[in-house]
């Protein structure tokens, strides 16, 4: 630890199960254990339950059509909408004034919005939208940084029917253009530019780049301006229109919600690309909506007397499902920033916990990881007193961060999810329900009820407790994925056929394959190993790229490392080594040679890096997950796929440079 060394550290160091808190489960929004039954007993039908939470316009005729399988679809017949149930309904229901999104920019500025603000947004933008021609099914694209519009135009969107896409902000414009081809998208909405670490950005420039490799018409584009005096005076083209202007023209309008088939698309959402090119995945309106509120309900532990708060960025599905949706639908008040964790100072999200007295606190393991280097003294400063449950989402977590964030954040009181998911499956899958479940740090827990994760050899036989395999998901949910845009062959082929009979019309002959391995134990609980990609085999030994990474980082010096396989004439594969020190560490031969030493210790002289380079970055997705696809392609020398998702792009080329002149 980086600091307070104490006996208490060490007794958590050697604890391997926590449990929750009587006071915790006490209040818990799931408390009783016969929850898991319940689901199993009564599959599928148990999942009225979450549909049960949403307000239909019409009822369902069925909770799952399974005769096409996987093209299943759920709660069939039915028909909602989902910015009524986002906001709509909260007014009619007597929360008019209860605050839907608090707001805080980079500078301290805040804003509030309650439902009934929301509300009168919502229905200005979808009026504006509708006056710029958008009809029902027209994929509108969103490009936008963490500003209060972004929520309201998704809601907006689903307001009249039109599907979202949302790419992240910090995408290049290349990015921008690619998906707005691959969805066919005639429609942007973006901004002038925002704040990061203090400066002005100018994201129009970048937008307006984006736009000119669309090569089909676009009818509008809408631009919020973000910065006011700190703008780059840019001039509005003729189809580019202000958002402000638009909501002048259309204040006080109503548009009703149009009601949408439970299976029709809500939004688009193209996955990160850590592993290639871009997939645009497929959600829909009533199975989405469900198992997001359900999951926010039973894992988040959600009550609409609660400040909520999720740091992550709206452009990655963590902030559709766990920013916007989940929470909204539960009519709580969710907090969003705009900014980084270490601007203006390395404690600005314990001021924001102290300052809103945030109740739940949902991040990703790269920032806990980020909040341990910088040490506790941080979050010491602040009254966090108000927090009552702890998530976090995106990549394996090790125990000693799980532990760090138990401690220093939840003060040892907050029972903390780990909670396993992808952009595919629309909401946790696997995760301890944290009002039933003890907590073993490290693993994400047993699947969630009603889900049926399990962990197969090769050959698709189930593998015993202890031991490493793949998993698998066997049984659908409602928040599954339904295919990806317009490619119905490749959504087969990346998810499923690996372990279904592809010709078989029985749905117990279908199981998706989210590509990650892990291991199980005789409680059931699954702890993620990481993406099945992940692996090097050198001399027909697998190696587990995080178990090297862990033994470099355990080497004083070190900050951060990824590992990756590079081609070998004679061991087939090699260990590259790809390392971040710290602060003050000289980078030479001694270091090099302590790195070495230390894999060989801890794992054994197979996994001795072949290669090591020192870089002061390492190429980093929107979810701040290491894009070690492109590291294998410069240790291998390949020309490099697709870099349009990285946050930073300008470390490819320095990296590059260094392995060439080694
Ligand atoms: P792409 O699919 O485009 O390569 P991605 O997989 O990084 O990108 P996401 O859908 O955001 O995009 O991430 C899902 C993946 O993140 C999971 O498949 C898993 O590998 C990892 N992951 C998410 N949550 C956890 C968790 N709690 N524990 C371990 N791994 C996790
Ligand atoms: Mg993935």
């Amino acid at each position: 630890m980086a600091d307070g060394d104490t006996e208490l550290e060490a007794r958590l160091v050697e604890q391997e199960e926590f449990e929750p808190s009587e006071e915790f489960v006490a209040q818990a929004n799931v408390s009783d254990p016969a929850v898991y039954d319940e689901f199993e007993e009564n599959w599928p039908d148990c999942w009225e339950r979450a549909a049960e939470m949403l307000d239909w316009d019409e009822a369902y005729d069925e909770v799952l059509d399974d005769s096409n399988p996987p093209f299943y679809k759920w709660f069939t017949g039915g028909k909602l909408n989902v910015s009524y149930n986002c906001v709509d309904r909260h007014v009619e229901n007597g929360d008019k004034n209860r605050v839907a999104i608090k707001w805080e920019g980079e500078h301290g500025e805040t804003r509030t919005y309650t439902y009934q603000d929301l509300y009168r947004e919502v229905n200005e933008f979808a009026a504006a939208l509708r006056d710029l021609g958008v009809e029902e099914d027209d994929v509108v694209t969103l490009y936008m940084p963490m500003i209060p519009e972004l929520p309201i135009a998704m809601l907006a969107c689903a307001r009249i029917g039109a599907p979202h896409s949302v790419v992240f902000g910090g995408f290049s414009a290349d990015a921008l253009a690619t998906r707005m081809n691959s969805a066919d998208s005639r429609f942007l909405v973006t901004c002038d530019g925002y704040y990061r670490r203090g400066d002005p950005l100018d994201h129009l420039d970048k937008a307006n780049e984006g736009l000119d490799g669309v090569d089909h018409g676009v009818d509008a584009t809408v631009v919020v301006d973000r910065l006011g005096d700190d703008g780059f005076g840019h001039d509005l083209k003729g189809n580019q229109h202000d958002w402000d202007d638009l909501l002048d023209e259309h204040a006080g309008e109503r548009i009703d919600p149009v009601e949408r088939d439970a299976e029709d698309m809500l939004f688009l959402m193209y996955t990160s690309g850590t592993t290639g090119q871009p997939k645009g995945v497929k959600h829909t309106t009533g199975g989405y909506l469900a198992y997001a509120a359900w999951t926010s309900h039973a894992v988040l532990d959600i009550e609409k007397e609660d400040t909520y708060w999720c740091s992550a960025d709206i452009g990655w599905i963590t902030g559709h499902s766990y920013i916007v949706y989940g929470p909204m639908a539960l009519g709580t008040t969710t907090v969003m920033y705009e900014g980084t964790p270490d601007f203006p100072n390395r404690d600005r999200l314990w001021d924001i916990i102290e300052k809103y007295a945030v109740d739940i606190f949902y991040t990703a393991p790269t920032a806990i990881r980020a909040f341990m280097k910088w040490g506790s003294r941080f979050p010491e400063q602040h009254d966090l007193s108000s927090l009552r449950l702890l998530g976090t989402v995106g990549e394996p977590i090790n125990p000693r961060a799980w532990k760090w964030y138990y401690k220093h954040i939840g003060n040892e009181d907050c029972p903390v999810v780990d909670t396993w998911w992808q952009t595919e499956t629309g909401g946790m899958m696997i995760t301890t329900l944290p009002g039933v479940k003890k907590m073993k740090p490290g693993s994400a827990g047993p699947p969630l009820p009603g889900i049926d994760a399990q962990i197969v050899d090769t050959s698709g036989k189930r593998v015993d407790a202890g031991r490493a395999g793949y998993l698998t998901v066997n049984k659908p949910w409602p928040g599954m994925l339904r295919t990806l845009y317009n490619n119905d062959e490749r959504f087969i082929q990346e998810y499923w056929q690996e372990y279904s009979d592809v010709d078989s019309n029985d749905p117990d002959d279908w199981v998706y394959f989210p590509e990650d391995g892990a291991k199980i134990d005789a409680d059931d609980y699954i702890t993620i190993l990481g993406r099945v990609d992940d692996v090097i085999n050198v001399s027909g030994h697998r190696l587990g790229t995080m178990e090297i990474e862990s033994a470099i980082v355990g080497v004083e010096g070190v900050a951060e490392a990824a590992v990756v396989g590079g081609n070998h004439e004679v061991k087939g594969e090699a260990v590259y080594a790809y390392v971040i020190t710290e602060e003050g560490q000289d980078e030479d031969d001694e270091m090099r040679q302590r790195i070495i030493e230390g894999v060989e210790d801890a794992i054994g002289p197979i996994a001795r890096p072949e290669m090591v380079v020192f870089t002061p970055e390492l190429p980093k997705t929107r979810s701040g997950k290491i894009m070690r696809r492109l590291l294998e392609e410069i240790a291998n020398g390949e020309e490099l796929g697709d870099t349009t998702t990285l946050r930073n792009p300008e470390v490819v080329e320095s990296i590059q440079r260094q392995v060439e002149g080694e």
